[in-house]
């Protein structure tokens, strides 16, 4: 038997992607992949420095493998943003370390690992695009495919352009080569990454435009395609566009905002105002009026005043999010934002936290109680912990299934009820092509 690895990932669906080629790289080398550190002879934590709080808890996982180091020999690698931002410092500062990798460079993984056998080594490569090797998929149903790395935005508090380096798009061909072959394999969903997915074609205008690429993505025939993330200032009517005029585009779209404030939106180097951001989320539901929004805030940035605050307020207010990642402010290294005073108190950004989450969450049961009565198609992803199918409609909202169904079924269910965080109801039966239930058949379901 090879030599067994665990890998336990942190952070975005980029990081979650890298972790599958990690896999893929990996097991084509002869390693096996196991699900726990107690049976792995390599443990690989592919870490996140996007906040504090994630990088902290991969140090806290690091105690639970020097626990299992005093037992037995076992190697522990450590990558990702977190291996690319802190490099060999990691080595000098944590004993129970033996490499330390970056945020590419995956390939010589297997390298790596034998040379960590005899010493104990950080190698970070230069960020180039690993997606041309074999992948390990975690999903039979859905299959990430990234399209840009990196990022060239510099929002004063993110690290990401310093830890993935500027945005570069990756070859239209090899994009759709890899939509095609999932296609072939039978998966039903792709799900194009990057940071700032609007901008692909920016660096390489041979590529097209973002918008040029999705409506290709859709032509391949696969039966569902989604994106993330989108960026508030590339955004635009264009984009609604391609995704109004293909019938298998998601109408959900993830358009991270952060702040409902122009001071504060300025301080953080975001590139666009309130106004743009709310014209931005109307256009989209005039052409799709069932277009499903989530996003991202942060609270306590410096600076941020009471009413600064407000504003994020009326701003999820005005713009009635599905879905909000809320996270409260922590200085990054490196960061421009890290020289400003942390001014914000703790228990205000606890707070703040506390007003968005507990209002957010109103306004998701306001939202989800509409679907009660409809009959929306889902995609059937997997089993809840209660035993329940689940799956997501075409909205991006979660359906909890009564009834019997198998992975990567189309159903459609008759939704009975909802929660702050899905739907519910019974399969009425499988989707049938012709008369899909939720999309472009009754505009008038949207707002
Ligand atoms: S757009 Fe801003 S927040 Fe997003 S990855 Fe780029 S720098 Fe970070």
């Amino acid at each position: 038997m090879g030599t067994r690895v665990c890998i336990e990932t942190w952070g975005c669906q980029m990081n979650l992607h890298q972790s599958e080629v990690i896999a893929g790289v990996l097991t084509s080398a002869g390693y096996v992949i196991v699900d726990s550190l107690e049976q792995a002879d390599v443990v690989i934590f592919n870490g996140c420095m996007v906040r504090q709080l994630a990088e902290e808890k991969v140090f806290g996982r690091i105690g639970a493998v020097a626990d299992e180091k005093r037992k037995r020999p076992v190697l522990l690698g450590v990558g990702g943003c977190m291996g690319q931002i802190h490099g060999d410092a990691l080595i000098r500062r944590v004993a129970s370390i033996d490499f330390v990798f970056g945020a590419s460079g995956h390939h010589a993984l297997p390298a790596l690992i034998e040379q960590a056998k005899g010493q104990r080594v950080a190698a970070l490569a230069e960020p180039i695009f690993e997606s041309e090797w074999s992948v390990q998929r975690q999903s039979a149903v859905t299959g990430m495919v990234t399209i840009t790395e990196g990022c060239s935005n510099f929002c004063s508090y993110c690290i990401v352009p310093y830890a993935r380096g500027p945005m570069r798009s990756r070859p239209r061909d090899l994009i759709l080569k890899e939509v095609d072959d999932l296609c072939q394999r039978g998966y039903k969903e792709v799900l194009l990454l990057g940071q700032n997915v609007n901008s692909y074609g920016t660096d390489q205008p041979s590529y097209g435009s973002f918008a040029e690429l999705l409506t290709q993505v859709a032509a391949t025939g696969i039966r569902r395609v989604r994106f993330t993330t989108s960026h508030p200032k590339d955004i635009s009517e264009t984009i609604f566009l391609a995704m109004a005029q293909s019938p298998n585009v998601c109408h959900h779209l993830h358009l991270a905002c952060q702040s409902g404030s122009d001071d504060m939106l300025r301080a953080m180097n975001r590139k666009y105002d309130r106004d743009h951001y709310i014209a931005m989320t109307d256009l989209g539901r005039k052409i799709m009026p069932d277009l499903n929004f989530s996003t991202d805030l942060i609270v306590g940035f410096p600076g941020e005043t009471d009413a600064d605050f407000e504003a994020t307020m009326t701003l999820i207010e005005r713009v009635r999010f599905g879905t909000v990642f809320v996270a409260k402010y922590s200085p990054r290294p490196m960061t421009r934002s890290a020289e400003l005073p942390d001014d914000v108190p703790a228990s205000v950004k606890e707070e703040r936290l506390d007003r968005v989450l507990s209002r957010q969450r109103m306004i998701a049961l306001e939202e989800n109680s509409r679907f009660v009565g409809q009959d929306l198609d889902v995609l059937v992803e997997g089993v809840s912990r209660s035993g329940l199918m689940y799956g997501r409609a075409d909205d991006h909202r979660t359906v909890m299934c009564l009834g019997e169904a198998a992975l990567g079924d189309f159903v459609v269910v008759h939704v009975e009820g909802t929660s702050v965080s899905s739907l519910s109801g019974s399969i009425l039966g499988q989707e049938n092509l012709e008369g899909s239930h939720d999309r472009h058949s009754d505009p008038e379901s949207g707002r």
